[in-house]
């Protein structure tokens, strides 16, 4: 769970969940309101797990045939997906840039 680099106070799960969907321009912390934002190796870390997850479901397709199985995975995947992403999240206290 990400601790907030200003007032250094630990993000619930349901904190960070709710502001994962924040889109852009940082997440508020819920102790000091001071904006956060998502580190650029965790940036980096879940375009990876993505791009990993579609080449698994492609390979998947081209083994197995086009099948449902793997849609069926994919939609078992994502719940697994965001319930342990808060638990990974790293904030910092700027926007660093990806590259
Ligand atoms: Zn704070």
């Amino acid at each position: 769970m990400p601790t907030c680099q200003n007032c250094h106070k630990k993000w619930s799960w349901k904190q960070t969940f709710k502001r994962s969907f924040t889109l852009g321009g940082g997440m508020p912390c819920p102790y000091c309101e001071e904006k956060q934002y998502l580190t650029a190796r965790l940036r980096k870390r879940s375009s990876i797990i993505s791009i990993i997850l579609i080449t698994l479901i492609m390979l998947g397709n081209l083994f197995f045939g086009p099948s449902y199985i793997s849609l069926f995975v994919l939609l078992g995947l994502i719940p697994i997906y965001f319930g342990v992403y808060p638990l990974f999240v790293e904030i910092s206290n700027q926007e660093e840039p990806l590259f």
